[in-house]
C-alpha cells in the first residue's frame, strides 16, 4: 500500500476550501474574464504589490533558524555567501542519504512560491517520524536554497542588484569589455542595474570571465559574474566533491502568464505548474554531447515525470492543484546559460517548475493552492528518489503530459 506524504494529507483541507470557492464562483455573475474551472481561483494585479503573506528576507532567516532548532540537529542551516548588497544566502540541509537533491528557489526575486514550499518541506522533514519521512531521510540528502536572490526579492523584481562597475571591481580583466547581454541598467521599473541571474551559469564550473567572451548571447553559456550564481555553483561543486555526483537540481520559478489553458485530462482549465527538462537546442542537446558526455536529457525527463506523477497521485486528475503540464520547449530552444542547463551538462537531472502567474497576481487562496502543488511536487520527487522509483520511469512518457498552450512566444523562465 502506498502511504501518503504529509502535505498530501494536509491538502485534503485545501481541497475542501476549493470546493467552497467553487460554489461561490458558480453563483457569481458572469463577467468578461475567461471562464474559470472549479476552484481554480483568479489572477489579478494587486494595487499594492507588496509581499503580504510572502516570507521576506528577514523572516526567512528567522524561520530557518527556528526549523533548525526544532529539528534537534536534523536540519543544518548555513550561510554560504552574501549578495552584493550584503544579504545572506542560506543552505538548509536535511537527510543522510547517498542521493543528493539540490533545490533552489527565487533566483528571480519575485517568484517565491518555491520559498514557501521549501520551508514547509524542511519543517516536516525536520520533525516527522512517519515511515515515509524516515525513508526519505535515510536515502536522500536534500540541500535547499530557499531564496537565492534576496536583493531582487526585497525589491519585488526579477533581477538582482549589481552595477557593472562592481563587476569590473571583481574582474578587472573586464574593464574594456562590453556588458554581458543579460545585464540591465534597470528592471521591473526600478532604476537599479542587475543581472538576470538565470543566465549567469557556465557548464565549465571553473570558468573565469574572459573579455573576449562578452557580451555573449542567449545560446552561449554565462559568465558567473554575480555572487549569487557563484555561490550556487560552489554549493553544487562541494556536494559533487562530497558525494561523487549530484543526482538532481530543481529550480523553482513562476511562468508569468496566468491564464494559460492546459489540454489533457484538464482540457480547458488553467495550468497550475508546468515542468521542463533543460533547453539545450536541437536534437535534444546533441551538439553538446561530445564535450559534455554526462548530459542525460532522458534522466531529466524521468525526474520531471516523477514530479507530475506524484502530484496526480496526490490529488487526482481533476483537482486544480494537479493541472500540471510541460513548459514551453520547442526543439530549438537553447538557454545554455541557465543553471539547469549548466548542471545538466555536468550529469545532474534538472527539473524546472514554472508556477502559474506571477507572485503579485496571486491572492491568498490561489497562492496557498500553488504553494501546495509545488510542495507536493518536490516531496514526490524526494519520495521517488528514496524508493528508486524515479529510475524505473519511462522518460518518453513526459511527452504525454499536456502542454499549456505554446502558440505564442511563451515565457522567459
Ligand atoms: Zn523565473
Amino acid at each position: 500500500m502506498k502511504t501518503v506524504p504529509r502535505s498530501r494529507r494536509i491538502a485534503a483541507g485545501i481541497l475542501t476550501a476549493g470546493a467552497v470557492l467553487a460554489g461561490a464562483l458558480s453563483t457569481a455573475p458572469s463577467s468578461a474574464a475567461p471562464p474559470e474551472g472549479p476552484g481554480q481561483g483568479t489572477c489579478k494585479t494587486f494595487d499594492d504589490p507588496q509581499f503580504t503573506g510572502w516570507t521576506s528576507y528577514a523572516e526567512l532567516g528567522r524561520k530557518l533558524r527556528q526549523i533548525e532548532r526544532t529539528s534537534g540537529g536534523r536540519v543544518q542551516v548555513d550561510v554560504v555567501g552574501r549578495t552584493t548588497q550584503g544579504r545572506e544566502l542560506y543552505t538548509a540541509r536535511v537527510g543522510t542519504g547517498d542521493r543528493v537533491l539540490l533545490v533552489q528557489s527565487a533566483i528571480h526575486g519575485n517568484e517565491r512560491t518555491g520559498t514557501e514550499a521549501l520551508l514547509g518541506i524542511l519543517k516536516d522533514l525536520g520533525t516527522g517520524n512517519d515511515p515515509d519521512t524516515r525513508r526519505a531521510l535515510e536515502n536522500v540528502t536534500l540541500v535547499a536554497m530557499p531564496m537565492v536572490n534576496p536583493d531582487g526579492g526585497e525589491l519585488n523584481r526579477r533581477a538582482n542588484v549589481v552595477s557593472w562597475d562592481e563587476v569590473v571591481a571583481d574582474f578587472p580583466q573586464l574593464a574594456d569589455a562590453p556588458r554581458a547581454w543579460y545585464h540591465s541598467l534597470r528592471g521591473d521599473g526600478i532604476e537599479l542595474p542587475g543581472f538576470d541571474l538565470n543566465r549567469d551559469f557556465n557548464p565549465d564550473l571553473d570558468y573565469v570571465p574572459q573579455p573576449g567572451d562578452l557580451p555573449g548571447q542567449q545560446t552561449d553559456a554565462g559568465f558567473f559574474l554575480s555572487p549569487e550564481s557563484r555561490v550556487i555553483r560552489d554549493v553544487y561543486v562541494d556536494l559533487r566533491d562530497e558525494f561523487g555526483a549530484v543526482d538532481a537540481v530543481v529550480d523553482l520559478h513562476h511562468m508569468g502568464p496566468c491564464d494559460r489553458i492546459t489540454g489533457g485530462p484538464q482540457d480547458g482549465r488553467h495550468i497550475s505548474v508546468s515542468l521542463d527538462y533543460p533547453p539545450l537546442g536541437v536534437n535534444d542537446g546533441a551538439a553538446y554531447q561530445d564535450d559534455w558526455p554526462l548530459l542525460d536529457q532522458d534522466k531529466s525527463r524521468r525526474y520531471a515525470l516523477a514530479v507530475a506523477n506524484g502530484i496526480a497521485d496526490a490529488y487526482g486528475t481533476q483537482s486544480p492543484l494537479a493541472a500540471t503540464g510541460r513548459y514551453f520547449h520547442p526543439d530549438a530552444r537553447e538557454y545554455a546559460g541557465q543553471g539547469r542547463s549548466a548542471f545538466a551538462l555536468n550529469g545532474s537531472a534538472t527539473v524546472l517548475f514554472e508556477v502559474r502567474g506571477q507572485q503579485d497576481d496571486l491572492g491568498q487562496k490561489l497562492k496557498g493552492m500553488l504553494v501546495q502543488t509545488v510542495r507536493t511536487g518536490v516531496e514526490s520527487l524526494i519520495d521517488a528518489m528514496a524508493t528508486g522509483e524515479v529510475d524505473t520511469l519511462d522518460g518518453d512518457a513526459f511527452f504525454d503530459l499536456p502542454d499549456y498552450g505554446w502558440d505564442d512566444e511563451g515565457s522567459a523562465d
